[in-house]
């Protein structure tokens, strides 16, 4: 059956308006149609409205739907890959431009929560936390590396400094970015669907696009209705499916789950991270957590290649939690839920176009909170007239996924297992 309604996870329960918008019933015409109401489609629209042009954006299910309104909250700087890996990937001029909009992210979403009033409980500073010398000779050279950059907001944490800010003695240190940070990240996206209805802009939920016809002005088909536009931009993501096979053959679904514990005592909450810095681990399966503004600890981690739905998601990541706070031992898990990214063979996200007036951008890999804020800004200024940035993430190479969609996940799986191997042998 498809889905109708968001999954039953701790943000859709504290989410802050339930506003159910109509399916699409008839036919428009737009300048631009979006497909998907997570961050990148949300953004896209937004910029694109500030600009002046007439959007509609179709979502297949709710805003906010997918990976959007169930992710760690974590607003983390860069990409899934470094920029030294960009800056072998590209040109020199398109890994400068690709290396000034890491950080730019954070500051887009900053800027959207004050200028629309978005509650989403915005909080600054986020912590790589390092298990081992390994991983923090690559935190310093991530430091030096994003200096290089202009970004000087990065502060290294010896073993006595991260326990200042995480109750926990697994770690070797770490590194605090003053402007990482942490939201509700479904608030977000509602908050962000709020602002595009206030400039005009139209959204359907339940509109799922089941057919993009392309030419000179193309069509989004959904069930029952159809928008005709003189751009369309693709922001499915991982729910995407297959509606246009060339995204899906050079990408993999991938799930990653996330707890909720009930709210804890203010107390052992602040014991836990003092300063409400949210953290994520240095290992390539790696750990993410925090708190939200009802102190409930929120633990995610775990990849299951392929997204396939596990059956019991506390199982899987209530032991991960305990390793690092075992003072949770008594504690409940009242949210337990699953969300997919879109995993792709660089890790580094996909942007191009399909024609001359089929936009796209996908799979960011696991961290893409401030990348689709960035990414719905290039595209707007393409749309614009002005490509340089666009330019340069497209220039990014894609490439096929080896074996085809069939052998994706177990390739993909065997290549976690070796990298998970090596971090818990620490070389
Ligand atoms: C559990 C989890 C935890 C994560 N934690 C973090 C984190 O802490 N920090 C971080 O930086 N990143 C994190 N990520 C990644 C981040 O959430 C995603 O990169 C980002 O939200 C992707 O946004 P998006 O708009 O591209 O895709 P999505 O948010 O998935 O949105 C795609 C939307 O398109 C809709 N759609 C798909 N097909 C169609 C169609 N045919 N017609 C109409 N609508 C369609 C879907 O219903 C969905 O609403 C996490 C991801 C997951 C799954």
């Amino acid at each position: 059956m498809p889905h109708k309604d968001y999954p039953a996870s701790y943000y859709a329960a504290t989410s802050n308006q339930t506003v159910s918008r109509p399916a699409l019933a008839d036919h428009h015409q737009v300048d631009v149609c979006v497909i998907g109401a997570g961050y990148t489609g949300l953004s896209t629209a937004l910029f694109l409205l500030e600009k002046g042009f007439s959007v509609t954006v179709l979502e297949a299910v709710k805003v906010g739907f997918g990976a959007s309104g169930r992710n760690g909250g974590q607003i983390v700087n860069s990409y899934s890959r470094d920029l030294d890996s960009i800056e072998r990937s590209v040109s020199e001029p398109a890994a400068k431009l690709i290396g000034e909009m890491a950080f730019e992210g954070g500051r887009i979403i900053r800027d959207r929560v004050a200028r629309y009033n978005i509650r989403c409980d915005l909080k600054d500073g986020g912590v790589f936390a390092a298990f081992n010398k390994k991983q923090m000779h690559h935190l310093e050279a991530q430091k030096a590396l994003w200096e290089r950059y202009g970004y000087q907001h990065l502060e290294l944490l010896d073993q006595h400094d991260i326990q200042q800010v995480v109750a926990s003695d697994r770690y070797a240190g770490g590194m605090l970015d003053k402007q990482g940070g942490h939201i509700h990240p479904l608030n977000l996206a509602l908050g962000e669907a709020t602002a595009i209805e206030s400039l005009g802009g139209i959204i359907y939920e339940n509109s799922p696009a089941i057919r993009v016809e392309r030419g000179e002005q193309p069509v989004v088909h959904t069930p029952d209705g159809s928008i005709r536009a003189r751009f369309v931009v693709v922001a499915g993501n991982a729910y995407l499916g297959g509606l246009i096979p060339e995204l899906a053959a050079k990408s993999m679904p991938c799930g990653t789950q996330v707890i909720a514990t009930e709210p804890l005592d203010e107390e052992l909450a602040r014991s836990l991270l003092p300063q409400d810095y949210c953290v994520e681990d240095c290992n390539y399966l790696l750990d993410y957590y925090r708190l939200s503004a009802d102190k409930s600890l929120i633990y995610g981690g775990g990849v299951v290649y392929g997204a396939r739905d596990p059956a019991d998601v506390t199982s899987i990541i209530r032991p991960k939690m305990l390793k690092t706070f075992p003072q949770l031992a008594n504690v409940k898990v009242d949210y337990a839920w699953t969300g997919n990214f879109l995993l792709t063979l660089s890790r580094l996200p996909q942007v191009g176009r399909l024609g001359s007036n089929i936009y796209y951008s996908q799979g960011c890999s696991g961290h893409g909170v401030t990348y689709t804020h960035v990414a719905g800004k290039v595209i707007a200024e393409a749309l614009s007239g002005q490509a340089e940035r666009f330019d340069a993430f497209a220039s990014l190479p894609h490439y096929p996924f080896p074996g085809g969609q069939r052998f994706q996940a177990p390739l993909s799986a065997l290549g976690a297992m070796y990298y998970s191997l090596r971090d818990r042998i620490g070389f």
